[in-house]
């Protein structure tokens, strides 16, 4: 499928009020999407997109190409919104100190990312400032023997950068965690060239216009792509539905179908094999009350929903 009449695809790199930015070819240019376009579908960053060269010579989206695997978040009101789209990995930033380490959010953003079976790693950030009390060592393991690995860096000295340059390799990945951890520090010192200010796109014009953005694509290298996303105070997974949560903690898996009863929700139930794992150290503790929180969210999220 490569009829030049179709037009070129390109990656929307980021969308703003007025328009998008694509990248084609290497380059970045405004673009707007057809009127048809607009009415059944949105396109998000990372979409790739069929292209045409429109009135004024801009370029004018055609039509989005079938999304691969995409993270998504809830935002407020119950609605499922994509985070970024054709994604092949999820970095879960965090930091050490500024703001404080906590691991609420790596359970969250883990999970929408095992919901659509997208890899994670967890990027501890701003290792320069461990001081005196140390890296969170006591939670990192958990989440290194559920299989996700977890990379310590500093944007500030550039220590185990090249280490996290070399795993992304070819890779689309998209950078989740809240705001101040150093997501936008780590595009910059990853993609030194790159302009995160471009963002609004102009009428007439096929170069963006300089103002801050929120979800942004980077290219690093030519075959590399990186995804800055805003920080957001909670990540909301309350679009996972309740029984697929348990699939979600991948240290969970071994147990489930083990459990005395067929739909254990491995809550209050008896002879739950879950519980019985975490009673005996194998599933930690602090994962399955992650679990439970999760479950307890989403429970809410459908009150919230029936009632309007
Ligand atoms: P974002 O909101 O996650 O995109 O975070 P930013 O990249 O804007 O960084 C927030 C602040 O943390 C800025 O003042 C950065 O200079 C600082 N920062 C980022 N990475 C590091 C780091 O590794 N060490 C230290 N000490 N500061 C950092
Ligand atoms: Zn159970």
């Amino acid at each position: 499928m490569s009829d030049e009449s179709l037009g070129d695809i390109a990656r929307v790199s980021s969308v703003g009020r007025r328009g998008l930015l694509v990248m084609l070819d290497g380059e970045e240019l405004g673009a707007v999407p057809a009127g048809s376009l607009m009415k059944d579908q949105k396109p998000v960053t990372g979409d790739r997109v069929r292209c045409v060269e429109g009135d004024y010579g801009r370029l004018v989206v055609r039509e989005i190409l079938p999304r691969g695997r995409c993270l998504f978040r809830t935002v407020r009101g119950g609605a499922r919104k994509i985070v970024a789209a054709n994604v092949d990995r999820v970095l879960i930033m965090v930091s050490v100190a500024d703001p404080p380490f906590v691991r609420g959010v790596i359970d969250r953003i883990a999970v929408s990312a095992e919901w659509q079976g997208l890899e994670s790693c967890v990027v501890l950030n701003k290792v320069d400032l461990a001081g005196s009390e140390g890296l969170p060592e006591a939670d990192l393991p958990d989440y290194e023997r559920a299989g996700y690995p977890v990379f310590r860096t500093s944007c500030v000295t550039g220590e185990g950068l090249d280490l996290l340059a070399n795993s992304i390799e070819g890779e689309c990945v998209v950078i989740a965690g809240h705001s101040g951890v150093g997501k936008t520090s780590l595009v910059r010192r990853l993609a030194p060239g790159c302009d995160l200010r471009v963002a609004d796109v102009g009428e007439r014009s096929r170069r963006g216009r300089h103002t801050t953005v929120a979800t942004r694509l980077v290219m690093l290298g030519g075959r590399t792509f990186l995804v800055d996303t805003p920080g957001f105070r909670v990540f909301s997974t309350s679009h996972v539905p309740r029984e697929e949560l348990q699939e979600c903690f991948p240290e969970f898996l071994p147990f489930l179908g083990r459990c005395r009863f067929r739909g254990c929700m491995h809550v209050s139930e008896p002879d739950c094999a879950v519980k019985s794992a975490v009673e005996g150290g194998t599933i930690p503790q602090a994962r399955y009350l992650a679990y439970l929180s999760l479950m307890m969210d989403n429970d809410d999220s459908e009150r919230d929903r029936e009632r309007g």
